[in-house]
Order: C-alpha cells, then sequence, then structure tokens
C-alpha cells in the first residue's frame, strides 16, 4: 500500500513538470493541493514525509477532524468544498486556504473570525465557470462587487479565483472553461489592490492537470491521481 502512494505521487509531480516544461512554464510557479477527502489520515501523513505542503478538504466536518488529529504546523490546509458561512468557525482557528468564497458574506465572516484569532486566512473567489446544472460559485456577473469588497479587508486576502470544470474526460470540453477563468482574472485584474491580489487560479484535477496549467492554472487539486480511487 505504502509504495502506491508514493508511486502516484511521484507520477503526479512528473506529470506536471512535463506539462510545464510543453508550454514553457516553470513547475515551481504550481501549487500542488493533495485532496485528500475520504482518505486515512496515515495517507496524508505518508505525504508529509515525501514532502508534501497543501492538503485540501471538500466537507467541513472532515475538514475539522483533520485538523484536531493531525497536528502539524508545516501543513497548509484548504478548504475546497461548497462554503456554507455558519461552518468557517469550525475552521477559521487553523485553515490556511478557503477556495470556494462566492459571496461578500462569506468574507465578511471569514474576516470576523481571522481577526479573533488574529491570524491572515487566505481566500479564492470561485466562480461558475462549467455549463452543468449544478451551480457552483459566484456568476462572473458578481465577481466585480465581491472583489471590491475584499479590498478593505484585513485579516483576509483575496489571492485568486477558482474553478470547477464540468466533469469529463475531453480536454477540449473543460480548455474553454479554464480559458474563461483566467480571462475573467486577467478582466479584473484592476481591482487588485488592498488585501485583493489575484495572483493564483485555482484549476485543474486529476483528468485535466495537464489542459489547466497550459491555461495558466497556478494551483492544482488533485485527489484520485494521488490517493486512488475513492469508495464515494
Ligand atoms: C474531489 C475534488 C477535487 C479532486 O478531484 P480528483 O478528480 O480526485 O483529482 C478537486 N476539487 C474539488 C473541489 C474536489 O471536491
Amino acid at each position: 500500500m505504502s509504495d502506491t502512494i508514493k508511486v502516484r505521487y511521484n507520477e503526479v509531480l512528473n506529470r506536471i513538470e512535463k506539462a510545464c516544461h510543453n508550454c514553457g512554464r516553470n513547475p515551481d510557479e504550481i501549487v500542488l493541493v493533495a485532496v485528500s477527502k475520504t482518505k486515512p489520515d496515515s495517507d496524508v501523513l505518508e505525504l508529509v514525509d515525501l514532502g508534501q505542503v497543501h492538503f485540501g478538504e471538500n466537507r467541513a466536518k472532515s475538514l475539522e477532524d483533520r485538523l484536531e488529529k493531525i497536528q502539524n504546523d508545516a501543513i497548509q490546509w484548504h478548504f475546497i468544498g461548497t462554503l456554507q458561512t455558519n461552518k468557517i468557525k469550525y475552521m477559521s482557528h487553523r485553515v490556511n486556504w478557503i477556495q470556494s468564497v462566492h459571496k461578500k458574506k462569506a468574507l465578511k465572516e471569514i474576516e470576523k473570525r481571522a481577526s479573533a484569532d488574529n491570524r491572515v486566512i487566505n481566500a479564492l473567489v470561485q466562480v461558475n465557470i462549467s455549463d452543468e446544472d449544478q451551480k457552483s460559485g459566484c456568476d462572473p456577473d458578481e465577481l466585480e462587487s465581491i472583489l471590491t469588497y475584499g479590498q478593505s479587508l484585513k485579516f483576509t486576502k483575496v489571492r485568486g479565483l477558482m474553478g470547477m470544470a464540468t466533469y469529463t474526460d475531453d480536454a477540449e470540453k473543460v480548455r474553454p472553461e479554464f480559458q474563461k477563468l483566467k480571462s475573467l482574472r486577467d478582466k479584473h485584474m484592476h481591482l487588485a489592490n488592498g488585501s485583493v491580489s489575484l495572483e493564483h487560479l485555482s484549476m485543474g484535477m486529476t483528468n485535466d492537470l495537464e489542459v489547466a496549467i497550459e491555461e495558466g492554472s497556478t494551483m492544482l487539486r488533485v485527489g484520485t491521481a494521488i490517493f486512488g480511487e475513492r469508495n464515494y
């Protein structure tokens, strides 16, 4: 078992390196977030030993449990799932990145909690870029007002945008969605002021990380390719 994670992890690092090489990018520009959802703590610890720093969870309760059981200051924890404002208090004492901010109210609550704990939380605004009915993220039209709101925050740093592409094996289907996220970032770059910086684009998962890198991703969220298939 143990060997498997190491082998898979190295395969993912190789995929990233190769994809960067193919489009003239530097692999150091890319943050790999290992999406550990549903997997045992031992898998997380094994990856920490291999040098992995960033880990992501998509449920508030799972993240809370993980924070309790794995107390390791070397880890940067990301929340990547649907964000309910009333769950922010369960993670704000330790989470480093909340990638799924989709409204001002969530930023306001993150700021309140981060301020109370006198710590900084990085946020990404999730934008709905896929054409699937199941809507996640804000509408592109709402970005301007959310980012403007973020400028004056003190404990919350709005570092970029996050997008989930349509779930498919077809790279050419997701490419325009990644292009859309990047063009939305470029379009709003003039709002990078105060606590808003927008240097990150979190896009790309197991099936589409190469396309995401070609289209400018700076943060990949990879689960299956590192940890193996999930049972649910
Ligand atoms: C599960 C999940 C991922 C990782 O998906 P894989 O296809 O297993 O790599 C990435 N982002 C989010 C938001 C997820 O929920």
